[in-house]
């Protein structure tokens, strides 16, 4: 089965390179056309991405790492993991929202997901964001950044739970696209979390974290500051989940 965004009539060849403002206004006037002028074959087109994507869709968990007065990893210039991660999943967010899924964010603002005792704070507030996923029929997506002490490392990792098979697909989903179209060298594959990583150990629906890049790597810091590449990152997470809910994969 062809991957919805390889073949869809609304992206055409991954359009998303061009600006996010340009892919949204694209969905919204296609969408808000009173006629829209098809093909035979687009109108065979949509008939069986309705067959592929038949609802119900799975909510879409978008978690940005971090906030408050967590800021996780800081680079060397003093910029703060959760900034970025924030930017990102809002881009991931407005997206997926524009194309009709059903998504929210686990915070929208500089904020830590639990207050109380400081010593048990960060242990509720990665809690706290497990917990969006109670229910089920959810697909949870954690945006971190990387850093290492040795500063050549570079390229976005990601992680999965192993407490889903689905958690996989997404991962190698996730993957693929991020190496197709924003970083061709990159040869990281995807792993499996340990106990180490608590939302991923937690979740019990398809779940993934996504280490965007690495903040110790100097020129990848550079890149994971600009707003286009945070954009370009945030529209493959986001059409890697339209993919995996396209191939239905997302289905047990
Ligand atoms: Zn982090």
């Amino acid at each position: 089965m062809k991957k919805i965004s390889e073949k869809s009539i609304f992206f055409g060849s991954y359009s998303f390179f061009l600006s996010m403002a340009a892919v949204i206004a694209a969905v919204a006037v296609i969408v808000s056309s009173p006629v829209v002028r098809m093909t035979k074959e687009e109108t065979a087109y949509l008939a069986d991405s309705e067959a592929q994507v038949s609802a119900p869709y799975p909510k879409i968990i978008i978690d940005a790492g971090h906030g408050g007065e967590d800021g996780g990893a800081k680079a060397a210039d003093g910029t703060l993991e959760k900034d970025i991660n924030l930017n990102i999943a809002k881009y991931v967010y407005t997206l997926l929202n524009a194309l009709g899924c059903d998504c929210v964010m686990t915070r929208d603002s500089d904020v830590m997901l639990s207050d109380g005792e400081a010593r048990s704070r960060k242990l509720r507030d990665l809690k706290n964001r497990v917990a969006f996923t109670d229910g089920g029929d959810c697909v949870f997506i954690s945006i971190h950044q990387n850093k290492f002490p040795q500063k050549s490392c570079s390229g976005t990792q990601v992680y999965y739970s192993k407490n889903d098979t689905r958690s996989e697909k997404l991962a190698a989903v996730i993957r693929e696209n991020t190496q197709a179209y924003l970083q061709k060298n990159n040869t990281r594959q995807i792993k499996r979390a340990g106990s180490e990583i608590f939302v991923l150990d937690r979740c019990t629906v398809p779940a993934v974290l996504v280490e965007c890049g690495f903040l110790s790597n100097p020129a990848e810091l550079e890149l994971l500051k600009t707003e286009e590449y945070q954009k370009k990152l945030g529209c493959t997470i986001a059409l890697s989940v339209v993919d995996f809910i396209a191939d239905g994969s997302n289905k047990n």
